[in-house]
């Protein structure tokens, strides 16, 4: 038998969540935001429940050619534009479009040949200080690609540092309103913490979702998951695989950073940090084991955790727990709880899941 680990992928959430967005959009094409091989679930996992999106953004080029691989005809935005002018050659093969955000790259597109005019996204830094062209080089940027024979249409665009936060969007919004007044081109500014937060003011052409589409909340804790209405698509879950009885005293783990207070009955998990799952996840991490929540307990190590299965007395060798994502019988371990008690975001879990974990559509 295998190792009794796996991750799952959930076609029907991502349809569901990808609808959320667009429902939240207020009119706005949709970009699915696919970069990092769609946020660590595989892009060709994920693209049969994302065809739906008006486009596809990333910054890989090898991730862009996979698209088209699969069959992609529609719009596919390079989130940084081109690395090098040779990148452009392939701009024009696979007519993606590609982000515009410092002068080189114009000069690399000035010198380049092409029967087919390019599609680019002219950035401007709005304050996340980043990529993009000052609000002072921003008109001329524009002037100066609108003047190319390489260049088809020109849309506008930025990305909000704080949409997630209390600085919210207001400040950003009115540099980007006016860097680009009396400029024509479509706008595309909202990721997916403007497209829950501040859908009104950061209204627009096009909107570019990551993280709601993968099911979790970008500003977790002030909102879970289920008030933003999305559901998790990526379930890791593995089995307990020995069980141990600690007496008060008894420590668990490398470190012996946990120590039982009276009589324990441990699980020990077939997943650890080389599966993909945070080291830095400390004593109590939730977990569920068949359906029921418990947590961790001392130090995650390499191929396994423990965890508390006290208060579960039928839990055993086989028994089913989740990491995170979708548990049994409709239970579910919200992904930003986890990130949480590991103090960082769902983002980095997602992107981490280790290559020797085998994965499943489900
Ligand atoms: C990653 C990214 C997004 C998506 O952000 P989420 O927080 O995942 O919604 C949008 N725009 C740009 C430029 C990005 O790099």
């Amino acid at each position: 038998m295998p190792r009794p680990i796996e991750a799952l992928i959930h076609h029907d959430a991502l349809v569901h969540n990808l609808a959320q967005a667009r429902s939240r959009a207020l009119g706005a094409r949709v970009w699915a935001v696919v970069k990092a091989n769609a946020y660590g679930h595989g892009i060709e996992r994920v693209y049969e429940a994302l065809r739906g999106a008006d486009g596809f953004a990333l910054l890989d080029l090898a991730e862009a050619s996979a698209l088209r691989q699969l069959g992609w005809r529609g719009p596919v935005l390079l989130l940084e534009g081109c690395f090098e002018p040779r990148d452009l050659e392939l701009c024009s093969r696979l007519n993606l479009w590609h982000t515009v955000h410092q002068d080189a790259q114009i000069d690399w597109l000035g010198r380049h040949k092409t029967q087919q005019p390019h599609r680019v996204f002219l950035k401007l830094n709005s304050g996340m200080n980043r990529l993009g062209f000052a609000p002072c080089a921003f008109r001329a940027a524009w002037t100066r690609l609108n003047a190319l024979p390489q260049v088809d249409e020109i849309s506008l665009m930025t990305h909000f540092s704080d949409a997630d936060g209390a600085g919210g969007v207001a400040a950003q919004l009115a540099t980007f309103e006016r860097a680009t007044e009396g400029l024509s081109g479509e706008r595309c500014l909202a990721n997916s913490a403007a497209v829950l937060r501040h859908a009104q003011a950061a209204a627009a052409d096009w909107v570019r979702p990551g993280i709601m589409v993968y099911g979790s909340a970008p500003d977790h804790p002030q909102h879970t998951a289920a008030h933003w209405g999305v559901r998790p698509t990526m379930t890791l879950r593995a089995q307990v695989i020995a069980l141990q009885q600690l007496a008060p005293g008894d420590t668990v783990g490398y470190g012996n950073t946990f120590s039982a207070a009276q009589p324990m009955r441990i699980g020990v998990v077939a997943c650890g940090y080389a599966d993909g799952y945070p080291r830095h996840a400390g004593s109590g991490t939730p977990v569920l084991v068949d359906g029921m929540r418990t947590r961790t307990v001392g130090r995650v190590s390499m191929d396994m955790i423990t965890v508390d299965l006290t208060a579960l007395p039928q839990a055993g060798l086989g028994s089913e727990v989740t990491l995170w994502g979708q548990g049994p019988q409709g239970t579910v371990l919200p992904i930003d709880e986890v990130a949480a008690s590991a103090q960082t975001v769902a983002y980095e879990l997602m992107c981490a899941l280790a290559p020797r974990v085998p994965v499943r559509i489900a």
